[in-house]
């Protein structure tokens, strides 16, 4: 009889920010098919999900990958549940509203590797500072690029696993990387992301290294960590039309309420990293520009060349946002737009 390991993954209820959190189900004769993944249950007072008294939380399963890393294993992505079936107040998933999956997402996912006895990112010495930004982003060689085994093996993990990681690449700080994510359908990117941060979690862990999610791990003259999002749906795809554009793009700041709505779920401490330095907007304005990595939306130049067809990049959102509630306000407010 053939044994498989499932790992349930799911977030729990850490604010702001939220954490991953996973358990392993044994099940026999397991057919690698999502409807045959049994619902599960946790302790959510555990997870700051649920109180003592009354502490079942219930997983759904919404998505599964093979686990290339583990014999005979899954990675199974959750929804966390109340004991009485209806979504959890810490369900972003949930929130979403596409039921087409009209809208495609390719989330660029920023973070630093960290050492965790030093605090310190990868390729910081203890005592002072490595030299200045300007050779690490896309950099080779032991001077400038940190960490390189760890991400080779992630990025091996999630294309063997069936992830649709359509590139990585060292980020502009000490230690800081990227890898992009992109799929048709929110709840897909979002899961894909999510699983995709696991999987670094757990490879980078095998090394004694750490991921710092955080927007802002080091201050002063360092980049920050987002998670751009680009996005689409058909209208953006196939507009043929600059002013289509405007009028979706200016739906993002059509007044003070949408922008905090959007800053609200981009991640927590983004002030510290929105400064209008280092290819970011300030966090109090809003801006939508073709080309421009200083705004709030980028129009990218490809969509331009296409003729207004292509997509949309909004740069608020951080590497510690989650990205389904990213998701679910990007297509709540392109809805909006009186296209
Ligand atoms: P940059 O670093 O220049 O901002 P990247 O190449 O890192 O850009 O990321 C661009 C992202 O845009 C990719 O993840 C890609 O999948 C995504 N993308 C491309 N076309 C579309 C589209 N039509 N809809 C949504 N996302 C898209
Ligand atoms: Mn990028
Ligand atoms: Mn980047
Ligand atoms: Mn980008």
């Amino acid at each position: 009889m053939a044994k498989s390991k499932l790992e349930y993954i799911w977030l729990d209820g850490t604010a702001p920010t939220q954490g991953l959190r996973s358990k392993t189900k044994i099940v026999k004769d397991f057919s690698g098919k999502l409807e045959d993944c049994p619902m599960w249950s946790f302790d959510g007072s555990s997870t700051q999900q649920a109180e003592g008294g009354s502490s079942d939380c219930l997983l759904k399963p919404v998505c599964i990958y093979p686990d290339p890393d583990r014999k005979d294993a899954y990675v199974v992505m959750t929804e966390v549940l109340n004991a009485d079936g209806t979504p959890h107040p810490t369900n972003g998933r949930a929130t979403i509203q596409d039921d087409d999956n009209d809208f495609w997402f390719g989330f660029e996912q920023e973070y630093f590797l960290w050492d965790p006895e030093t605090d310190l990112p990868l390729g910081f010495p203890v005592n002072g500072f490595p030299a200045p930004q300007g050779p690490y982003y896309c950099s080779v060689g032991a001077k400038n690029a940190y960490g390189r085994e760890i991400i080779e093996e992630h990025m091996d993990i999630c294309l063997e696993a069936g992830l649709n990681l359509e590139g990585i690449n060292a980020e502009v700080a000490a230690g800081q990387w990227e890898f992009q994510i992109f799929a048709k359908g929110a709840k897909d990117a979002g899961d894909q992301i999510w699983i995709g941060r696991y999987l670094l979690e757990r490879t980078a862990e095998k090394y004694g290294v750490a991921v710092n999610w955080h927007c802002k791990p080091v201050p002063g003259d360092w980049n920050g960590s987002g998670m751009h999002a680009n996005f689409s749906n058909t209208i953006l795809r196939t507009a043929g039309s600059k002013e289509t554009y405007d009028i979706i793009c200016s739906a993002f700041g059509a007044s003070p309420e949408v922008i905090k709505e959007c800053i609200d779920v981009y991640g927590a401490d983004n002030h510290l990293r929105l400064t209008g330095l280092h290819e970011t907007q300030a966090i109090d304005k809003f801006s939508y520009g073709i080309s421009d990595r200083g705004a709030s939306i980028r129009i990218p130049i490809v969509t331009v060349d296409a003729g207004w067809n292509g997509y949309l990049e909004d740069r608020r959102p951080n590497s510690a946002a989650d990205p389904y509630k990213v998701a679910a306000v990007i297509i709540k407010t392109v809805k909006s737009a009186k296209v």
